[in-house]
């Protein structure tokens, strides 16, 4: 049974996770830049795969389109062929070219640092919009995925309508993040891909296991 007050429980949670980031987070290209240009790539490149998936390919994409405009004029099918295996290809390539079409006619070759500005780019949506203000501008913002919805259900067991639900963004607004909030949201993707997760998770090794409701429902 856990005895803290909401705002405790949240703060309790916050700290947890960025501390145990700080120890055990997985170290990726993408998390040692903050290149607005680079990091905006990685997140869309992070859809609908795994981090592991885009790190194999991630060195190379970047090496060979460091510029946006090395990207807006390569044929679209070596774009697509570049990343495959991330599956979705032709999508995301065109996405990619669109994006990069669009940060040099409308921005001026900069990527923008404003949401509203930021989701006008193709193939841009909430979460990774967030996830440049957060990853590259420092700007804490809520940021919601299927990692976030799925982590706050085991800890808090909040139900969300999936990631596009606002009640979600709202919960995560109110983490008060300040300049913890690269590592605790990393810590967040982290934690559920090597310790919370979906079938079996260890909650042994859990930083959060005195304050999960998950694990206290399920000890008792
Ligand atoms: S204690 Fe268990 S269920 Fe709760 S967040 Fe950790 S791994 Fe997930």
């Amino acid at each position: 049974m856990r005895s803290f007050s909401t705002e405790a429980l949240r703060r309790t949670v916050r700290n947890s996770i960025v501390k145990w980031f700080n120890t055990n987070g997985r170290n990726f290209p993408w998390r040692s830049t903050t290149d607005p240009y680079h990091v905006l790539i990685a997140e869309m490149l992070l859809r609908r795969t795994t981090a592991t998936a885009v790190s194999r390919i991630y060195l190379n994409f970047m090496t060979r389109f460091e510029q946006p405009e090395w990207l807006a004029k390569t044929n679209i099918n070596t774009i697509a062929s570049m990343i495959c295996s991330l599956g979705l290809q032709n999508v995301r390539a065109r996405h990619l070219q669109k994006a990069a079409l669009s940060i040099i006619e409308e921005y001026d070759g900069s990527i923008p640092q404003a949401f509203d500005k930021l989701t006008t780019l193709p193939g841009v949506g909430k979460y990774v919009a967030s996830a440049v203000l957060n990853f590259a501008y420092h700007i804490p913002m809520p940021l919601v995925d299927g990692n976030t919805i799925h982590l706050m259900f085991r800890v808090f067991g909040l139900t969300f309508n999936g990631p596009n639900d606002p009640r979600a963004w709202d919960f995560m607004e109110s983490f008060d993040l300040g300049n913890q909030n690269r590592a605790f949201y990393w810590g967040v993707i982290d934690l559920v891909a090597m310790i919370c997760l979906r079938k079996s998770p260890r909650c042994t090794d859990c930083p959060l296991q005195e304050v999960c409701m998950w694990n206290l429902e399920s000890a008792v």
